[in-house]
């Protein structure tokens, strides 16, 4: 039996664990996971870790002994498969029962998989778990040819990683630009300038077909196009679903992603849903559920739970911020740029160092900064205050953006 009961041992289940220690929470806290290690970062696995520069036991969030002194019931290996709402209750695949008085769900997602031939073949890779960036950094000592399928942050990080490391990578998004999902044209453009720099191959507007192989190991990727591209390691990093199904069964309102409110709180009583499968409202991102993969949301998301169950409750008012690193690239986000109106663009990619600013009706909503660290943090209150500013002023990259606020 748990006072709080919480389902994913990832970045938001962790979370709520250590802000409920930390803040010296009374109740019992059991925190079930369905892989087999205790909670670790998952954003090195496309970078440092594939790399090389970062080993696995710099992953954990936090030592077995640390866990130890919270208290909290850590339960690994076991995936929660039902739950019963009414009875307050969650059964594991091992057909352990657990009593909950609350309920955080913050089981993430599943990486998708393309509906086509020969996704089952030896060398086609997926990366989500500490499991698959093993066996992706085993695989790539001795590969050759790889064929990134998508051009999203997981694809585009693996892909700089891949070459990084000596093998012919081919990167096939079937968007036409490259981050299409989540920045505007330029940094695409620039990104894509610099994976070819780097020697990658784009194949922008492609869709692919089938995986061929033969003796079970992939050989190639072939697009609908006809193009057939040798391959004998595959990435396919095609975007995340998030892990709904056993709620759903319970009856939460799900569409994509679990519904839930500001507070994080699902259409069921006391359970709430966090992180990448949380489909959330906010006042201050419009009208529109969201819903976010992002250290920072699993995070703040988690605090906004913890504190609910501490007697402190309140809305969660995010400021989605995000980083990725390619090559020497390290690009931050602030915001969230999708139905920007115009883009004000600082400073010159051929610098490499610049930034882009989003604004929606005059105001801003996002900022990407390139190797610049001093508008990514400038940025952040103009984009909290949603500021109105003349982008004339903004496209001086002379002054800075503390400036303009
Ligand atoms: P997760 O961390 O995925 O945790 C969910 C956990 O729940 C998993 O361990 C899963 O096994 C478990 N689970 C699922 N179902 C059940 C069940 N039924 N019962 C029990 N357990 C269950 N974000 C950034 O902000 N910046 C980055 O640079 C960045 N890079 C990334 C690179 C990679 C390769 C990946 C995969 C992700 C990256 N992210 C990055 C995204 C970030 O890691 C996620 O947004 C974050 O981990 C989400 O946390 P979460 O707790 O919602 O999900």
């Amino acid at each position: 039996d748990f006072d709080t009961l919480i389902v994913g041992a990832g970045q938001a289940g962790a979370q709520v664990a250590l802000s409920l220690a930390a803040a010296g929470y009374q109740g019992t806290v059991g925190l079930v996971g369905a892989e087999p290690t205790a909670p670790y970062e998952r954003p090195p696995l496309s970078k440092g870790f594939l790399a090389g520069t970062v080993e696995r036991d710099a992953l954990d969030m936090k030592s077995a002994q640390f866990w130890e002194s919270t208290g909290v019931t850590m339960v690994t290996g076991r995936e929660i498969v039902h739950v019963d709402p009414e009875a307050h209750l969650a059964r594991d695949s091992h057909d352990t029962a657990y009593r909950y008085r609350t309920l955080v769900w913050a089981a993430g997602g599943t990486a998708r998989s393309l509906p086509i031939p020969g996704t089952n073949l030896q060398g086609v890779y997926r990366l989500r778990t500490v499991e698959d960036a093993v066996s992706l950094r085993s695989a790539l000592r001795t590969a050759r040819r790889a064929v990134v399928i998508g051009g999203g942050y997981i694809g585009l990080e693996t892909a700089a990683s891949l070459r990084q490391a000596g093998l012919v990578v081919t990167v096939v998004e079937s968007q036409s630009r490259l981050l299409a999902r989540v920045t505007g044209s330029d940094v695409s453009d620039y990104i894509a300038h610099r994976h070819r720099v780097a020697g990658v191959q784009l194949h922008l507007g492609a869709e692919v077909s089938e995986l061929w192989g033969r003796d079970g190991k992939v050989r190639s990727v072939r697009l609908t196009t006809g193009v057939n591209i040798p391959a004998d390691l595959v990435l396919v990093g095609v975007g995340l679903a998030p892990n709904h199904l056993v709620l759903a069964a319970a009856g939460a309102a799900c569409s994509d992603g679990i519904e839930v409110d500001e507070r994080c709180r699902t259409s069921l009583a006391d359970i709430y849903a966090i992180g990448d499968c949380a489909a959330f409202t906010s006042s201050n991102l419009g009208e529109d559920r969201v819903r976010l993969e992002s250290v920072q949301n699993a995070v703040d998301q988690a605090k906004t739970v913890a504190d609910a169950l501490l007697g402190k409750p309140r809305p969660y008012v995010p400021l989605p911020w995000f980083w990725s690193h390619q090559y020497d690239i390290k690009l931050q986000t602030v915001g969230l740029q999708n139905g920007h109106d115009r883009a004000v663009l600082r400073g010159d990619p051929a610098t490499n160092r610049f930034s882009v600013v989003y604004l929606s009706r005059g105001s801003v909503i996002a900022v990407d900064a390139v190797n610049h660290v001093r508008d990514y943090v400038q940025s952040r209150a103009l984009v909290a205050t949603r500021a109105v500013i003349d982008p004339d002023a903004l496209s001086d990259s002379s002054v800075q953006l503390k400036e303009l606020a």
